[in-house]
């Protein structure tokens, strides 16, 4: 099964969450069954990214959003610990700082937006502005209300730049939330994750709801399609995620670039080399 189908929302269409199964894993019953898969789309997913390195003339953006707990520092090790860093930036985006506070609310984000070659993952992205501050009337309506045209813009002049942009809302559901969150009062290594936010953010899960329902709606398009992906089993999240991202590059028919040199020639100085001092890999050890 295409997972691009199976978990893109069509654009257009309107998003209703609770028809949406969180639990859902597809054919395989436990992590230990998916693991020969995982472990080949990560080999793919892995050569890929390296092909995009070398040619050098498109990107990638992989936005991340999702409530608290959802598992987006998992998802980023997963995904980054299946690519060569050199060719991969993430970047986390909190509370505006005063600065960013100045200035338009996508000033922020597209400083670290993918260059040519690059893979960007974006931990929070430009849609918290349409997601707390919705949740919270940070802004009154007559702004944020705006702002789904502007980040479909914006992300349509990234995507004619040559950046393909996958967005992710990782789906879980108010139990799997609440298990995560004990999780991590009864590990001592899990105590750093807990915050205050995680606790005054729950009450308004319906809110967010709401406002998730919204972007997954109005800002799923062929060049940025939102997927939503099953996350209330982490490697069935991580498997959802890498097949597509795979799906994806694998779309782009990449190329490694022509070589910049006459190989013949090249060859023939290496011969000339090895000829005149005897000198081999071998001879050399
Ligand atoms: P965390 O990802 O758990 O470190 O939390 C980051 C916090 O920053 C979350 O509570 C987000 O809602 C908040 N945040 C991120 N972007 C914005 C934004 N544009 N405006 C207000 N709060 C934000
Ligand atoms: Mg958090």
């Amino acid at each position: 099964m295409h997972y691009r189908k199976r978990f893109g929302v069509e654009p257009g269409s309107k998003v209703d969450l609770s028809k949406v199964d969180a639990g859902f894993k597809d054919q395989h019953e436990t992590h230990q069954d998916a693991l020969a898969e995982i472990e080949a789309h990560n080999q793919k997913m892995h050569d890929l990214q390296y092909l995009m390195y070398a040619e050098d003339r498109r990107s990638l953006l992989i936005v991340l959003q999702g409530r608290d707990a959802a598992g987006k520092d998992g998802t980023i090790n997963h995904v980054l610990g299946a690519m060569n860093p050199q060719g991969c930036s993430v970047t986390g985006f909190k509370v505006p700082s005063k600065e960013e506070a100045a200035h338009d609310f996508l000033w922020r984000y597209h400083k670290h937006t993918p260059g040519k070659g690059q893979v960007a993952i974006f931990n929070r992205s430009h849609y918290e502005d349409v997601l707390v501050v919705r949740v919270h009337d940070l802004m009154p309506k007559s702004i944020w209300s705006k702002r789904y045209n502007h980040i479909n813009d914006f992300e349509q002049m990234l995507s004619e730049n040559g950046t393909h942009i996958l967005k992710f809302y990782l789906h879980i559901d108010a139990d799997e939330q609440l298990r995560r969150f004990k999780q991590r009062i009864d590990d001592p290594a899990r105590h750093w994750k807990i915050s205050e936010g995680d606790y005054a953010e729950r009450p308004y899960w319906d809110a967010y709801t709401k406002a998730f329902e919204a972007a997954l709606s109005k800002c799923s398009t062929e060049h940025a399609p939102w997927f939503i992906i099953p996350s209330n089993h982490k490697w069935f999240r991580n498997l959802a995620v890498s097949k597509i991202v795979t799906e994806t590059l694998e779309s782009l028919h990449m190329k490694f670039p022509e070589p910049t040199v006459d190989i013949d020639q090249i060859r023939a100085k290496y011969d000339a080399i090895v000829n005149r001092t005897g000198d081999s890999d071998e001879g050399m050890s």
